[in-house]
């Protein structure tokens, strides 16, 4: 079959004994990406596919299992992009769905590109999207973390889950997280900005980021990524994109597919989760690459 799928689970430093769950994650969202491939489906639904078994895994910092704020509690931002019409839509500081990312896909479904907060949450409700229990995005993990951070470890980051996708015609971004460890309420980061942490753009290609939110943000580093593409290539792009990021002063990763399905990803990070497929195959790595 013609098509492209590569899924990230975050870049950062992950756990001593949590990689092969991170790994078995990561492949089981590509898996599902592909599924939605081979039935026939859109790079965009098959993005967002991967990216909701993300967030319904424990393991990543999106949906259920995403890092608590400062007040203890999950405030999850998503973000979804189409290269075909480059439309768009986001969500940010959502604290009552059990997946963002299918919100996010509304709301580029909808008039509007970004909806925050409250308003966000009615937006589920009218589209369907049924109130979800805060205290059921907490895991005893994720509570076990904020317990430490505010005993004085600081925040970190790791865990945020993204696909690019390519189904032979077009290419999709879908990127959802949890934020950093300990964020102040309210602080939103770099995944539901487009061209930041989420972007697709027909005929370029399609990049989700992980990483210190405020610096992807600044660098606008998944633009920065694409629109390298036709003059420096996917793996060069990638890295030029994240050279910016690291010379602001943040590090984190990028995936990235091209136009016409070739795939490559890279990190600033001590790791970054990936799990791709292709028509030549399929793998999962912690490290840097390409296909
Ligand atoms: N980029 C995310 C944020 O800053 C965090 C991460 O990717 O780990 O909210």
């Amino acid at each position: 079959m013609v098509g492209a799928v590569l899924v990230h689970g975050g870049a950062g430093r992950v756990e001593p004994g949590r990689e092969a769950l991170r790994l078995a994650g990561v492949a089981r969202a590509r898996d599902a990406a592909w599924a939605v491939l081979e039935a026939g489906g859109a790079a965009l639904e098959a993005a967002v596919r991967a990216v909701e078994v993300l967030e319904d895994d424990p393991d990543f910092n999106a949906g259920t299992g995403s890092v608590l704020n400062r007040d203890g509690f999950v405030e999850m931002d998503a973000a979804v992009m189409n290269g075909e019409g480059r439309t768009f839509g986001a969500v940010a500081a959502v604290r009552d769905v059990k997946n963002p990312v299918r919100l996010a896909l509304e709301v580029l479904r909808s008039e509007h590109v970004f909806l925050a907060g409250e308003g966000a949450s009615r937006f589920a409700r009218e589209r369907g999207l049924p109130a979800h229990d805060p205290r059921a995005l907490v895991t005893p993990r994720q509570l076990e973390r904020w317990s430490r951070a505010r005993r004085g470890a600081g925040g970190e980051k790791s865990g945020t889950v993204g696909a690019v996708v390519y189904d032979g015609r077009g290419v999709a971004a879908a990127t959802s997280t949890g934020g950093i460890l300990d964020q102040r309420v309210g602080r939103v980061g770099d995944t539901p900005l487009p061209g930041a942490g989420t972007y697709a753009e027909a005929g370029l290609g399609a990049v989700s980021a992980t990483g210190h939110g405020e610096y992807f943000a600044r660098a606008l580093a998944a633009y920065r990524a694409v629109a390298a593409l036709p003059e420096h290539g996917p793996q060069v792009a990638v890295r030029l994109a994240l050279a910016e990021v690291e010379a602001l002063g943040g590090s984190g990763g990028l995936v990235l597919v091209t136009a016409d399905g070739v795939l490559a990803w890279d990190h600033t990070t001590p790791s970054m989760s990936v799990a791709w497929r292709d028509a030549a195959g399929a793998g999962e790595a912690m490290g840097k690459g390409s296909v």
